[in-house]
């Protein structure tokens, strides 16, 4: 297959603006311990600069996940992340002033203005806007891997398909994610974005735990009764 740099430019500019949506399968129990399928676990995740935007201003510069609207009088939490967002915003201002564009309502409505000049620029130029788009994608991933870097929990995750033991709590926030199937769990849960209720979360996770150390008590009550037996035996 050959490289082929629209298809490049589009999906790089859409990794940065677009929400992507994530579905898994789930299930419940019911109070006699059968299995129930559920509707699936679908979880929609902001554009790469918005979850950057978020991490900048956590308390939501604005509700359509857009970094417009920035208070000017906080400053800004996560140097790494502020430094990311200042970098796009003159980035994208530098191609708006080399094009004689002018800027739209949020960065990443101005991004796909970009996108849409590109198409009728040559090779070069689209070359040079690629770089500049992977870059800050590349920033944005970094950012959020670091700002993300929250304990992890030994329970395996309660969503049907998944069970991995990727789980990682934020307790200050009172939130907990998993990083193999996005699913995401809050005090103030919002099931029409995809976000389960961190009790729910809380009594899934000791639950396994109390199953898990009533196994391990077990298996341990059997070893003992074995070596009494054992050592019982050359006596009788
Ligand atoms: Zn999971």
């Amino acid at each position: 297959m050959t490289f082929d740099i629209v298809t490049e430019l589009r999906d790089t500019a859409d990794a940065l603006t677009n929400p992507t949506q994530v579905r898994n399968p789930r299930h419940g129990w019911d109070a006699n311990r059968h299995k129930v399928v559920l509707p699936d676990h679908v979880v929609t995740l902001p554009g790469l600069i918005a979850q950057v935007a978020e991490i900048v201003w956590p308390n939501g510069a604005s509700n359509d996940g857009s970094a417009r609207g920035v208070p000017s009088t906080r400053p800004p939490g996560n140097p790494q992340a502020s430094a990311v967002v200042i970098d796009i915003h003159i980035g994208v201002t530098k191609w708006h002033m080399r094009w004689g564009l002018v800027a739209r309502d949020t960065i990443e409505s101005s991004i796909r203005q970009l996108l849409a000049k590109a198409m009728s620029q040559d090779t070069d130029t689209q070359w040079d806007l690629l770089c500049e788009l992977r870059s800050w994608r590349y920033r944005c991933e970094v950012v959020l891997k670091e700002a993300t870097n929250d304990p992890q929990v030994q329970v395996p995750c309660p969503v049907e398909g998944c069970g991995e033991r990727t789980l990682r709590v934020n307790i200050a926030k009172k939130t907990a994610r998993c990083t193999t199937c996005r699913a995401r769990w809050s005090e103030t849960p919002d099931p029409e974005r995809g976000i389960w209720s961190i009790v729910g979360l809380a009594d899934h996770i000791r639950t396994y735990e109390a199953e898990a150390r009533g196994a391990a008590d077990e298996a341990r009550r059997l070893v003992r009764e074995d070596k009494r037996r054992v050592y019982r035996q050359p006596a009788a």
